[in-house]
């Protein structure tokens, strides 16, 4: 097995539902298009962190390949100096591997082929397929024309080739300023499409790259780059998503300037047997999510002012902020399975992301107990020193997750929730005079209830019945049952409780013009002194946990600096959004 589908084929533990692109490389396949290869690739721009949208994209080019024995790379497209980062490049690679993937080889970089970029340049510039352009960029788009208009020819569009290669040189020399000229494509002004007038594939930028240093000071564009480097890679499906469908006349031609025999030398496929057969795009929707801000330009935007706690904030939609939520790898690859793919812009339902978190950690997650408003309890017929240690099951339907030992004492709390002195109607937790089981424990009953001069109630006095471990009560039904902990043995943790960011379906829509308008105020609640069972904290490992009653949490990945756990909620047992 090759190294890139080892994660892909252990993840298709459900049936995978067919789409037109499985159904695309299944003909290619079948029809010996790429002499049998299938080769994706993953394409980010390290100009922020991934987000769960990039999930989507990740997921079908990674178990695309490993369906059909192929591989997928991991390449960083990264033609924007300006915009992007070291720090970018190192948490996406980070990223990708949490999800589970390992891409094809070494990582590639669309900066390594800056120098195979260039000389094709040149190569379009000798078959007078590309000029060297002096309009500026106001200029340039109004010769442009729009979507009803067609565009004009540049004055320098009959510039003689000689001149070009003149110009194209000094250019790269960094004899001239930024934006005072461009290496252009000789195809269409009047085209239709837009992305044909003449576009622009070198622009000028004195500006040092986090991979090439200052050795270019000319930065080839997206749409020259993309094509040729999915061809230098030996890429055979290039998905990409629907914005792009109008480049894809571009794409095509591009590659259909390039010297296909040096094309493959320069390849990957240098020594293969197998025919060379140019890649092909093939696009599809954008994942989005509704009361979820997605584009990575806002995402940075939400860090930069400080509306959140950078990227990995557990309420962010990145991988990096899903990963410290306690949202697993797992449940994020189900997720995109569950979506699957289709060429119609629509907006999943944040409750769906929700039940595929709850789903895994439903399975997957240890029970234990965590109080998070204590209200102290003495069980006044326990002796004082004395403690019980009782055997729960860490999960109540999987035998193998083992068992755990919970310290049972005179002085427990309970949640202050789980008491009433005047229950609502149809109450069946604890009230004066009444009983109420303590999960896993015995069944006591409420004898006294004591309070401080204000009247708020500081304790409990309470009796069990020590016949009752495992076993009914006698004579009578008690039918409530709560969590607990000893106050002696418990951890008083810090927990943070998120939700939601923002209150309206679509943050991103065009009508809001500040985001900070739309976030939820209530989207961090932190609660101080919430005490956790100890067995907790022996989990060597960060995963989540069920705090019974209460959701799913996992410890921080922060150390803080008061040595007091944190604890994230991952998300509520039951959607509290829907109806
Ligand atoms: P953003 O608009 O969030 O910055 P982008 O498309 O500019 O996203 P890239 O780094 O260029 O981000 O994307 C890498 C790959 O991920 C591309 O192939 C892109 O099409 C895909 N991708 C980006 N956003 C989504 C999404 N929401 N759903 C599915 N695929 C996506
Ligand atoms: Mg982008």
């Amino acid at each position: 097995m090759t190294e890139s589908n080892s994660a892909g084929s252990s993840l298709r533990t459900v049936s995978t539902p067919s789409n037109y692109i499985r159904t695309m490389i299944a003909r290619d396949q079948s029809n010996g298009k790429y002499g049998g290869r299938v080769h994706t690739r993953f394409p980010p721009e390290p100009n922020g962190y991934l987000h769960i949208g990039h999930a989507k994209s990740i997921c079908l080019n990674f178990t695309l390949a490993a369906e059909n024995g192929g591989f997928c790379n991991l390449r960083f497209d990264d033609t924007n100096p300006t915009k992007e980062s070291q720090e970018y490049v190192d948490a996406i690679k980070d990223n990708i591997r949490w999800l589970g993937f390992n891409w094809h080889g070494e990582v590639r970089y669309s900066s390594a082929y800056f120098n195979e970029l260039y000389s094709f340049a040149i190569q379009l510039v000798e078959k007078e397929l590309a000029y060297v352009c002096s309009l500026n960029a106001e200029q340039a788009r109004e010769y442009r024309g729009t979507l009803t208009e067609p565009g004009r020819d540049s004055p320098d569009r009959n510039r003689p080739k000689n001149e070009s290669l003149n110009l194209l040189a000094r250019m790269k020399a960094g004899e001239f300023a930024d934006g005072t000229y461009t290496l252009r494509a000789c195809i269409d002004m009047a085209s239709p499409n837009i992305n044909m007038r003449d576009p622009v594939l070198y622009r000028i930028r004195h500006f040092a790259h986090h991979q090439t240093g200052n050795k270019w000071c000319i930065y080839p564009t997206y749409d020259y780059t993309h094509c040729i480097s999915d061809a230098l890679e030996g890429i055979t499906h290039s998905l990409c998503t629907l914005e792009f469908e109008d480049h894809r006349p571009l794409y095509n031609w591009i590659l259909g300037q390039l010297d296909l025999e040096k094309l493959q030398l320069a390849s990957d496929l240098a020594g293969s047997s197998s025919q060379y057969v140019l890649p092909e795009q093939t696009e599809f929707a954008k994942l989005k999510l509704n009361y979820t801000m997605m584009g990575k330009r806002n995402l940075k935007a939400m860090v930069d002012s400080g509306t959140v706690d950078g990227w990995d904030d557990p309420r962010m939609p990145t991988l990096a902020g899903l990963r410290r939520r306690g949202v697993t790898p797992a449940a994020i690859r189900h997720f995109c399975e569950s979506i699957g793919v289709s060429r119609s812009e629509s907006v999943v339902d944040l409750g769906m992301l929700e039940h595929a978190i709850r789903e895994d950690l439903d399975r997957n997650a240890p029970r234990a107990m965590c109080v998070l408003n204590p209200l102290p309890v003495l069980v006044t017929n326990m002796e004082e020193g004395q403690v019980q240690h009782l055997s729960m099951a860490n999960h109540p339907k999987n035998e193998n997750m083992g068992r755990r030992q919970v310290p049972f004492d005179r002085k427990l709390v309970i949640d202050r929730a789980d008491f009433a002195e005047e229950p609502p109607p149809g109450f069946k937790r604890l009230v004066p005079g009444g009983e109420v089981r303590l999960r896993g424990a015995y069944v006591i009953r409420c004898d006294k209830v004591e309070k401080d001069a204000s009247g708020n109630i500081t304790r409990l006095l309470c009796s069990a019945d020590f016949g009752t471990l495992g076993q009914r009560p006698q004579g009578r039904k008690v039918k409530g049952v709560i969590h607990w902990v000893s106050s002696g043995h418990g951890i008083s943790s810090t927990v943070r409780l998120y939700d939601r960011l923002f209150t309206v379906e679509n943050p991103e829509s065009s009508e809001i013009e500040d985001f900070r308008k739309v976030l939820n105020p209530h989207s961090l609640q932190v609660i101080e002194n919430a005490l956790v069972e100890p067995s907790v904290m022996k989990e060597q490992r960060r995963i989540c946990f069920q705090f019974e009653r209460e959701g799913y949490f996992c410890l921080d990945q922060l150390d803080s600096t008061t040595e007091r756990p944190v604890f994230n909620r991952t998300i509520t047992l039951r959607d509290s959004w829907s109806g």
